[in-house]
């Protein structure tokens, strides 16, 4: 990219934009996508900097930022956005997301193919808002798909897309990260329990799920240690 081009996006953009790839190679590093499947986005002001489609995530670099107002409007950049724009625009407008993170991991990939909603197997379901509950399957990039995830996603910050993957929303990226690494851990959590021949996991109750939701409020970390 030319350094005219590079000197026009602000510094606050630029950093967000570096530190949004590095957050998709992370993904890719650690399993929660393969290849160029799943998609991040990060919202600077009214601008949403998102990956764009069909690039390696170790191929981007500083100078590739691709930034959308929340219409989807190109405002940053020359590449094609993620086909699954549609999806983040639509998580931002119905929350007060900071950072959208879509992936394919495969755990929480196979739970999304057996139950409704993700049992409540440990604590941490409280740090997602409750049990995470699977949005009805559509094709890949539709506003259809966008409009499930978002009623699944009503009361919490995770959802799971039937047949598909994960979404998880945060104020920042970090929290949107940990929230999909949390539900892809819980979700491999359910499934090793119970793939137990002849016994089922334990789920915990709404009772001690609202206990541990309040503990979270007044102490504001989801896990201990
Ligand atoms: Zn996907």
């Amino acid at each position: 990219m030319r350094d005219t081009e590079r000197t026009s996006v602000p510094d606050e953009t630029a950093q967000a934009w570096r530190r949004l790839v590095a957050a998709a190679r992370r993904t890719a590093e650690e399993g929660l996508v393969v290849g160029t499947s799943g998609n991040l986005s990060v919202r600077v002001g009214g601008t949403v900097l998102v990956t764009p489609s069909g690039v390696p995530y170790d191929r981007l670099g500083p100078g590739d930022v691709l930034g959308v107002d929340l219409d989807g409007r190109r405002v940053l950049g020359t590449a094609e956005p993620t086909s699954e724009l549609p999806l983040h625009l639509a998580v931002y407008r119905a929350t007060g997301a900071g950072a959208v993170v879509h992936t394919h991991a495969v755990h929480a990939t196979a739970v999304s193919t057996l139950a409704d909603e993700l049992p409540p197997v440990h604590y941490m379901t409280a740090a997602l808002g409750g049990p995470v509950r699977v949005a009805p399957y559509a094709t890949y990039g539709t506003p259809e798909l966008a409009a499930a995830a978002v009623e699944a996603l009503r009361d919490r910050t995770a959802c799971l897309l039937r047949n598909h993957g994960t979404v998880a929303f945060g104020e920042d990226l970090d929290q949107a990260y940990d929230r999909t690494a949390q539900l892809e851990w819980m979700c491999r959590l359910w499934l090793l329990a119970s793939s137990v021949p002849g016994r089922s996991p334990s789920l915990l109750t709404p009772a001690q799920l609202a206990s541990t939701a309040e503990r979270l409020r007044h102490y504001g970390r989801p896990a201990e240690g």
